[in-house]
């Protein structure tokens, strides 16, 4: 599994909007865009070739962010490709940028839950 794979699975089980629906080898997270709610579902079990939910780094790696959970969410490709167009170039300093960051940390705070043990996620690294 891809290591943007890994963290996607890791932002949706700590999302509790993200519930576990079906079972093995067909589970899937179901769960909101982090952005504008549209329903999204994660299959578990294996990769997807052309998944609809996208990791988002809630402050861009291009500006300094990281990996770390808490600067994950699940957001859908259409709202994570435009974020990143209108953003990116502008930066931290910024009012949009700055506005937006904040906008998502305070709504990644609000859905944080930690992981369900039965989901056997693979290793963060
Ligand atoms: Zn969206």
């Amino acid at each position: 599994m891809s290591r943007a794979r890994t963290l996607l699975l890791w932002a949706a089980a700590t999302d509790r909007t993200f519930a576990l629906v079906g079972q093995r080898p067909d589970r899937r997270l179901e769960g909101k865009c982090i952005f504008c709610r549209r329903r999204l579902a994660l299959a578990l079990d294996r990769d997807e070739r052309h998944p609809t939910a996208t990791v988002e780094h809630i402050l861009p790696r291009a500006h300094g962010g990281t990996d770390a959970l808490e600067n994950l969410a699940v957001a859908c490709r259409r709202c994570n490709g435009g974020k990143g167009k209108r953003l990116d170039p502008a930066g931290p300093g910024h009012p949009t940028f700055d506005r937006v960051v904040e906008r998502l940390r305070a709504e990644r705070r609000k859905r944080w839950r930690e992981p369900p043990e039965n989901l056997d996620l693979p290793a963060l690294r």
